[in-house]
């Protein structure tokens, strides 16, 4: 395609998410200006100068199509992703999990945007967001200079420097035997509480206490706000401070005693869908496998499954909910699209699939068409609908879980069927979208995980050939999704 007529856009940011839109709009014959900061500026977390350099686990996560990640790696497979086409050239084994040799996929990252001439590198710090059509990725560690730009543009309550998140449970893991919903003083049924007898409240303290912290670098060490500190560090504080805080059980009545519970853990409601549900003001640092062990030590809990785990971090990212479009970008400039991490998706992958759409959209706004987004029930889609309909007031970072989609309309009890099955109409549904928007596909549907195997299964070929398992737990397969945890061999929600 002939870029004459086609406009310059700029890309902010060699990230990830910065790499996929650049690529994106030059395979779309767009002249590309892909600016990034390393090489004349540093940032705390990156290493080298390579473009597309992983900053933590070597890990893209399952490739499980029942799996949440595995899912949205196939969606962005068929949109042609840079990123896992550069994970396949230099992948290592490890299961049902996409792992890369960080050096030869970097190197990759950067061959695969050194294939188009219409992209011009420059190694510059950004300090203002640019005229003319712009994708800003630049990702959680955003220099001072942009993010004051970007701030000034959105206003005060528009950007955020830190993350303090609660873990996210699924509905369907709730022990409802033990779980009631209520609000405290019946002001509203919307939550969801987890009854504690004294002892039970005795023994969550103790673990609490001597649950092992992740402590980051120097510069990751968050200043914690007063009201919004970790539980272990309100436990640390009192025996009674979370009986008082957030744990205070007064205005709400166990229906399975009749009496007022000794402290209630309270869950809310994060998805419409009400398959979400997050644990109110249980934002921690607690190690990945802690988290589990305490949590589900919690009555009710005993089974959760988590759809996000609890972290603090420094993570700079916008209100997406509250201050952009539905594609993401500013409100008064739709060429002036944000990508990657810094919109409130969390992790590599998901960084990435927000660096393809951004292209995608741009693409059609530079053309006078409509910007788009992916169906509820396929994962990019789920991810989408999240950062446009999420609670400005709690609006916090989100990873790829099952807990983003459209629940199906039949009842399926067993979990991983129940998951292949949303994967499957996942696939479908992204497919029929593609179609009616006229989307190429960038490989063969057969050749995507899942499809593949029955594929090879009605011509009489092996299943697998890593001789991995599949997990029964969707998440089992994944590396741990840091920043909060870099070395962690917990599962990842
Ligand atoms: C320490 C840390 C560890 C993480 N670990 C993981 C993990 O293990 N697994 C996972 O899935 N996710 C992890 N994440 C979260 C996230 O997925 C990654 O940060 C991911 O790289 C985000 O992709 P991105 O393209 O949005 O940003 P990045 O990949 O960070 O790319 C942004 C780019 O913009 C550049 N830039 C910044 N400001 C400017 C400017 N003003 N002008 C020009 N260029 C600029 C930066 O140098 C950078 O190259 C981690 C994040 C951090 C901070």
């Amino acid at each position: 395609m002939t870029t004459e007529n086609r406009p310059v856009v700029t890309v902010v940011g060699g990230g990830l998410a910065g790499c996929e839109a650049a690529v994106g709009l030059a395979r779309r014959g767009y002249p590309v200006r892909l600016i990034e900061m390393r090489g004349v500026r540093k940032t705390e977390a990156h290493q080298t100068d390579e473009l597309g350099e992983l900053v933590c686990t070597n890990s893209f996560k399952s490739e499980d199509p029942g799996n949440a990640h595995g899912e949205l790696k196939r969606e962005m497979r068929l949109l042609g992703s840079v990123l896992l086409t550069a994970a396949d050239r230099t992948k290592v084994p490890a299961g049902s999990a996409l792992a890369v040799d960080r050096g030869l996929f970097a190197r990759a990252m950067a061959e695969a945007v050194a294939a188009y001439p219409e992209i011009e590198v420059v190694r510059e710090e950004v300090t203002e967001i640019p005229e003319g059509p712009t994708i800003i990725a630049t990702g959680p560690l955003t220099s001072d200079a942009l993010s004051q730009s970007i701030q000034r543009a959105l206003g005060d309550e528009g950007l955020a420097f830190f993350d303090a998140i609660a873990p996210i449970l699924h509905r369907d893991s709730l022990d409802e035997s033990i779980v009631f919903e209520a609000g405290r003083f019946e002001e509203s049924g919307d939550y969801l509480n987890c009854p504690m007898n004294e002892e039970e409240y005795d023994t969550f303290i103790e673990a609490l206490k001597a649950g092992d912290v992740y402590d980051g670098k120097d510069w990751e060490n968050v200043p914690y706000f007063e009201g919004c500190l970790p539980i272990e560090v309100m436990a640390s504080r009192g025996h009674d401070t979370l009986r008082f805080g957030p744990m205070k059980p007064i205005g709400l009545t166990d229906p399975r005693t009749g009496k007022r519970p000794w402290a209630v853990v309270q869950l809310r409601r994060e998805d419409r869908a009400g398959q979400m549900w997050n644990m109110v003001g249980f934002q921690t640092r607690l190690r990945r496998g802690v988290q589990r062990d305490v949590i589900t030590a919690i009555p009710g809990l005993q089974d959760a499954e988590f759809l996000r785990w609890g972290s603090i971090h420094r993570n700079t990212y916008l209100n997406h909910p509250q201050r952009l479009t539905a594609h993401g970008s500013l409100q008064d400039r739709p060429d002036v699209i944000f990508a990657g991490q810094l919109t409130g998706v969390e992790g590599y992958t998901e960084s990435a699939g927000s660096g393809i759409f951004a292209a995608l959209n741009m693409d059609r706004i530079l053309r006078g068409e409509a910007p788009i987004t992916a169906p509820t029930t396929t994962m990019l889609g789920g991810l989408q609908r999240f950062l446009r309909e999420a609670s400005p007031k709690h609006f916090q970072p989100m990873n790829s879980n099952w807990g983003l989609v459209d629940p199906l309309n039949e009842r399926i009890r067993d979990k991983r069927q129940k998951r292949a099955r949303m994967g499957e109409r996942a696939l479908d549904h992204f497919l029929d979208w593609m179609e009616e928007h006229r989307i190429e596909k960038q490989v063969p549907v057969d050749s995507l995980p899942g499809r593949r195997e029955a594929r090879d299964a009605a011509e009489g070929r092996t299943i697998r050939t890593d001789g991995a398992a599949a997990s029964p737990d969707p998440a089992s397969a994944d590396e741990p999704g840091p920043p909060t945890e870099p070395a962690s061999t917990a599962p990842s929600g």
